[in-house]
Order: C-alpha cells, then sequence, then structure tokens
C-alpha cells in the first residue's frame, strides 16, 4: 500500500494534499505534516468535505532530523515530499537516509543566513543516496521542474541540438493586494533582491533587474520581463553544457506596484536577513515582514488572471534551425475552484505530485540524487495534461534579444 508523508502545509503543501487525494490507486495512505498542525487539520478537513478522503496529520519541526526520523518511522511511507522550505532540505534528506526512504522536494537548499541556493549541497548526497539505494528527486515544481522536463522533451523529441534555452515566467494575475508575494515571502524576496546571474559559456552576473526585455507571452500578451538568476540553470547547464547548449537564462514579470514596494523595502532595511536589535531582542527584518505579508496560502480566494511559464529553445533539427516555445497556462480562479489555492502553488503542487507518482509507480528510478531532467520526460508529460497542467508547443519567428 503506498504511502507518502507531506512535510510542510503552506499554499504548495495545501495543492500536494489535494492532488494526491485524487489519486488514490496511487496515494492510498496520505499523512501532512507540518511544524503548526493546525494548519494541516485545516487542509485535511478541506479535502474530506471535497474529496471525502481522508488524511492523517502530525506536528513535526523538520529543522530537527531526529524528530523528523522518528516521524518517518511512525508514518512507514515510500516517500517524504518535503514542501516546507529550503531550510530544511538537508535536515529532511538526512531523515530519509536514515530511515531508507526515497526524498523529493521543489526547491534547492539555501542556508538560513546567506542568500545563496546553489544545488552542490544537495549533490554532496549523491553517493550516500546511491549506496543506499534511494532515490532523491531534486526541484520537482513548475520552475524548476516542469521547465526542466519541458527541456527534456525538446531534446527528445524537436531537437537534434539545443543552443539556446529562455525560460519566461509570468504571472498576469491580480491577488487584489498593494503587495504581496505568491509563494512564502521570505524565499522569494531573497530570490529577487539578489544579483542576477545567466549561463552563457561561463556565468555572467549583472545588478538585480538590470536587464528588461518585452514579451509576448501566450493566453496574456505582452509583459515587460526581467532577467534573474534561477536555481533551475544550474543543473540544466550541467546536463545540457555537454551537448551543444550555448546560452541559457530565466525571466519573469513583475508589475511596477510589486517593483515600487520591493524598492522601498529594500531602501529601508526591512528585506535584510541578518538579526538587528529591537528593544532588546534580536529580529531578522525579513522575518518580520514575512509576519505582515498576506500568507501566499490565503490569497486564491478572488485571485483573477493567468499564470503564463515556459521555455523558449533554439536549435537544430536536421539541418533546418528550430526555434520552440513550449507552455502552460493555469488560471487563478480555476484553481481556487478545485483545491483553495492560486496558481502559483498549484503549478508547484502538481507536479510534485506528479514526481512523487512517477517514483512510486517506478517510472522514474535509480539510485542517487537526480534533477528532473535526467528522466525520461515522456510519462511526465502525460500526465500534466491528465491532472491540471496541459502545455502547447508554437513556433516562434523571433527570438529574445
Ligand atoms: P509557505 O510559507 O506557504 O509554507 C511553508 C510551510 O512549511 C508552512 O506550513 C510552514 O509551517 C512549514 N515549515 C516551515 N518551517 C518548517 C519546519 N522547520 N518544520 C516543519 N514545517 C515547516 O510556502 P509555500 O507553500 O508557498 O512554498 C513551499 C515550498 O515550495 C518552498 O520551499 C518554496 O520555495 C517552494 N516553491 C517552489 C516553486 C517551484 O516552482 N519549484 C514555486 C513556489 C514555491 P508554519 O506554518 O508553521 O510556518
Amino acid at each position: 500500500m503506498p504511502r507518502v508523508l507531506i512535510i510542510g502545509a503552506g499554499g504548495v503543501g495545501n495543492v500536494v494534499a489535494h492532488k494526491c487525494a485524487q489519486v488514490p490507486e496511487v496515494f492510498e495512505k496520505i499523512t501532512l505534516a507540518s511544524r503548526t498542525v493546525a494548519k494541516c487539520e485545516a487542509i485535511a478537513q478541506r479535502i474530506e468535505e471535497k474529496l471525502g478522503r481522508e488524511i492523517a496529520v502530525a506536528a513535526v519541526d523538520a529543522d530537527d532530523r531526529a524528530q523528523t526520523a522518528a516521524l518517518i518511522r511512525k508514518t512507514d511511507p515510500n516517500l517524504v515530499l518535503n514542501v516546507a522550505l529550503p531550510y530544511q532540505d538537508l535536515s529532511i534528506m538526512d531523515a530519509c537516509l536514515e530511515t531508507g526512504v526515497d526524498y523529493l522536494d521543489t526547491a534547492n537548499y539555501e542556508p538560513p543566513h546567506v542568500a545563496k541556493f546553489e544545488y552542490h549541497w544537495q549533490w554532496a548526497y549523491q553517493e550516500r543516496y546511491r549506496k543506499a539505494g534511494l532515490t532523491a528527486l531534486l526541484g520537482s515544481g513548475f520552475d524548476p521542474g516542469v521547465t526542466n522536463v519541458f527541456c527534456a522533451y525538446a531534446a527528445k523529441h524537436l531537437f537534434d541540438e539545443i543552443h539556446t534555452v529562455d525560460i519566461v515566467d509570468c504571472n498576469a494575475g491580480d491577488h487584489g493586494h498593494p503587495f504581496a508575494t505568491n509563494f512564502n515571502p521570505e524565499i522569494n524576496i531573497r530570490e529577487v533582491t539578489q544579483r542576477g546571474k545567466y549561463w552563457e559559456g561561463q556565468w555572467r552576473e549583472i545588478d538585480a533587474m538590470s536587464v528588461s526585455r518585452d514579451f509576448d507571452f501566450p493566453g496574456v500578451g505582452s509583459k515587460k520581463m526581467y532577467l534573474l538568476y534561477h536555481e533551475e540553470l544550474e543543473s540544466l547547464v550541467k546536463h545540457f553544457a555537454p551537448k551543444g547548449l550555448k546560452r541559457i537564462r530565466f525571466w519573469m514579470t513583475f508589475g511596477q506596484e510589486y517593483l515600487t514596494h520591493l524598492r522601498v523595502l529594500q531602501n529601508v532595511g526591512m528585506t535584510r536577513i541578518d538579526p538587528v536589535e529591537f528593544q532588546g531582542r534580536s529580529i531578522v527584518p525579513i522575518q518580520f515582514l514575512k509576519a505582515l505579508l498576506p500568507d501566499p496560502g490565503s490569497l486564491g480566494k478572488g485571485y483573477h488572471g493567468k499564470t503564463s511559464i515556459g521555455c523558449l529553445i533554439e536549435g537544430t533539427k536536421g539541418k533546418k534551425k528550430v526555434r520552440k516555445l513550449i507552455y502552460n497556462i493555469c488560471d487563478h480562479a480555476e484553481c481556487y475552484a478545485e483545491t483553495g489555492a492560486q496558481a502559483v502553488s498549484y503549478t508547484t503542487g502538481v507536479p510534485a505530485m506528479i514526481g512523487a507518482k512517477m517514483l512510486l509507480e517506478e517510472r522514474w528510478r535509480g539510485p542517487g540524487v537526480f534533477n528532473m531532467e535526467q528522466f525520461d520526460p515522456d510519462p511526465f508529460m502525460a500526465d500534466l495534461n491528465r491532472y491540471g497542467l496541459p502545455w502547447q508547443i508554437e513556433d516562434r519567428d523571433r527570438g529574445i534579444e
């Protein structure tokens, strides 16, 4: 009887729990655990009302490896889905190794005190997972996640050689708040305020938000997008550069309101990640800011508009130059009607469920630590169509300068 333990009951955890509950033939027993058990209970109650399925709940502090290992032993899962925060990745990977259970996450590890997300901490587990005969699947969200699988699909079916990849991520939705982040505020703000970086034979750094382009997003229209560093670039360079990749970049759209608020918050020091003394105690400004901002899991109601995320890929097929955009469009209101979540949580939670399904069905297997592009993209792509994230491919006349 396949059993899963989901850790993290935020916006993404809510979607993962709903989507796993929708597929009882694969996910027969589901336990949802998080630091605040009341959040797990609220999600479990919604799932019972909506789908008539009971899921178990538990409290855990996943920073504590021993506590996490004890919960894994108690619930005896085949797989742990980590949708808590990147800070917990290593302690949960350790607990999985200790208890002999496969691991999956959606975001790579970053240390709490340095805003630096890189795979080397998790790739360092390769030998230990391989020797234990366990699988760790890293980055099974949308980006990273689906974007990696889009690249693998393009390499398998659409191109002989891939030369450039531009990952283009647009959220054209409106949640009605002057400033809110669509996933964990602390992680989101750390990501967008760091220096930008892309790869063109070597890594090139730029000032944050200093390079922008207009792009015509399917289903959404023309939007200004900004060049950012994003974690899938690192694994895609590792796996595609030896096969002819010359350049890869990541772009994301931001509204003017968001950028203005962010600039002010940065200027006054509210995005700082180092502790400051306040009235005799030490606080981290970005953590205080998180407490004031809307919970991403609560943004769904009234959120309207769409996300449009894809990979614009150039290369060759036969003797011809080819340029293809592979993308998904997702509607905030439809996601809310189905799971009570907005589209950013939804587009992350669905691929986490599908990645877990790939492992439990043994379509994706192998001892060691894997990124998504290392497995056969076909069954994953078929399940995206089946479980709420249909994709399309179109030819494009123009690339991005
Ligand atoms: P939220 O902040 O909404 O939820 C995080 C959850 O993790 C909360 O339930 C929180 O508990 C729990 N948590 C935090 N620390 C611990 C801990 N020490 N032990 C146990 N539980 C803990 O975040 P999101 O749901 O928006 O995001 C979840 C993850 O998904 C993040 O890692 C994010 O980076 C990733 N993500 C990935 C994307 C992708 O496309 N690949 C896109 C969007 C997000 P509590 O309520 O007590 O704080």
